[in-house]
C-alpha cells in the first residue's frame, strides 16, 4: 500500500473519484462534537414547543415515539419513554427532550433521533447561528479536483445527508455543495464495514479502485481497502492521535492541500521534487478561516453543475477517463 505522498498524488490523479468523510477529515471533530451536537440538545426543547405543527417535525416525532416503544421492547438499558399523542403537548415535549438527551448522551445514531436533529441544526444554519466548519484547505481543493483535474467528489459520513448538506451548503467557505457529486450516510451501511463502501461502489457506478477515499479513521479506511478501494489516512490538528501502525500502512496527509498540486504538475516530468508540490493554494493553511472565506468567495471559479461530467473538465488527463 502506498504510503508517501508522492504515491499517493498518483493514486490522486489516477481515481476518478474522491470519498470523503466529514468529521475529523474535512471538518474538525470539535465542530461536531463542541457545536453541532451540544446546539440540537440545548434548541430541542424550544425548537418542539415553536414548531410543533410543521408536518416534518410531527414526522419525526413520530419516528422517536416508534423507536422508543422499541427501545422500551427490547429493554435498552435507561430508555426514556415518550407519552402518547393523547397527553398534552407539555407532557409529549418533555418526554420527547428527556428522550433526545438520553439518546445523545448515549451517542446514538439512530435515524430517528438524526431527524430530529436536523430539523433543529436546519433552523440554526438558516437563522445564522451555525456554519459549517470546513478545513482552509477544503473549498480550493474540492475547486481543483472538480473544475481543473475533472473528478468528482462524494461525502460519506455518519451525519445524515440532510446533515450533510446543511454544513457544505453554508459552510465558512461559502456553498460548498457545487463541488460535491453526491452523499452518503449510513443508510448504505456502517463505516466501518466493508459492504457499506461496496455499495457505495454500486451506487456510484464505478470500479472500486476509482475511488479514493480520505478519512480520520483507520477502521474506515481499512473497510474501503477491503473493498477494493484506495485510502488515505486524515491527521488534522485536534483528531486523536493514529495508532502507530497505520502510519505504515496508510498514507498519512495533514492537508488537502497535499493532494492537489497534480494539475500543476500534469506537464512536468520532474516529478521527483516535492517542493513544487506545494501550490500557491498552500498559503491558505495559514489564513484564519475568516479570511479564507472572504477571499475565497470572491475568486469563485464557474459554477460546476452536480449533473455535469467530462465536459466540465479543462485539463486533458487521460488517466481519468
Ligand atoms: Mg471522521
Amino acid at each position: 500500500m502506498a504510503n508517501d505522498l508522492k504515491e499517493i498524488i498518483d493514486i490522486v490523479r489516477k481515481c476518478k473519484i474522491l470519498l470523503l468523510d466529514i468529521e475529523g477529515t474535512t471538518t474538525s471533530i470539535s465542530f461536531v462534537k463542541d457545536k453541532l451536537f451540544p446546539y440540537a440538545e440545548e434548541n430541542v426543547k424550544k425548537f418542539l414547543e415553536s414548531q410543533w405543527d410543521n408536518e416534518d417535525v410531527k414526522e419525526a416525532v413520530i419516528a422517536l415515539r416508534k423507536l422508543a416503544l422499541e427501545d422500551q421492547e427490547k429493554k435498552v438499558e435507561g430508555v426514556v419513554a415518550i407519552p402518547g399523542e393523547n397527553s398534552s403537548k407539555e407532557d409529549q415535549i418533555e418526554g420527547l427532550v428527556n428522550n433526545v438527551k438520553w439518546q445523545m448522551s448515549s451517542d446514538r445514531k439512530e435515524g430517528a433521533l438524526k431527524q430530529l436533529q436536523g430539523l433543529i441544526w436546519k433552523q440554526g444554519y438558516e437563522n445564522g447561528e451555525i456554519k459549517g466548519h470546513v478545513y482552509d484547505d477544503v473549498m480550493p481543493a474540492l475547486e481543483q479536483w472538480r473544475s481543473v483535474d475533472g473528478q468528482k467528489v462524494y461525502i460519506y459520513s455518519s451525519g445524515s445527508v440532510q446533515a450533510q448538506k446543511l454544513l457544505f451548503g453554508q459552510s465558512l467557505a461559502g456553498d460548498l455543495l457545487k463541488f460535491i457529486d453526491g452523499h452518503f450516510d449510513t443508510a448504505v451501511g456502517a463505516k466501518q464495514e466493508v459492504s457499506s463502501y461496496k455499495a457505495i461502489v454500486e451506487k456510484i457506478g464505478c470500479a472500486a479502485e476509482e475511488i479514493l477515499f480520505l478519512t480520520d479513521i483507520v477502521k474506515e479506511a481499512e473497510a474501503a481497502k477491503n473493498a477494493g478501494l484506495y485510502a488515505a489516512v486524515v491527521s488534522r490538528e485536534g483528531n486523536a492521535p493514529l495508532p502507530e501502525e497505520s502510519a505504515n500502512s496508510y498514507p498519512v496527509i495533514k492537508t488537502f492541500s497535499q493532494l492537489t498540486a497534480s494539475n500543476k504538475r500534469k506537464t512536468e516530468p520532474q516529478e521527483e521534487q516535492p517542493a513544487k508540490v506545494a501550490k500557491t493554494d498552500i498559503n491558505d493553511d495559514v489564513k484564519s478561516s475568516t479570511d479564507s472565506s472572504s477571499s475565497l468567495k470572491e475568486k469563485e471559479v464557474e459554477p460546476v453543475k452536480n449533473d455535469s461530467e467530462s465536459k466540465n473538465m479543462e485539463v486533458d488527463d487521460e488517466s481519468c477517463r
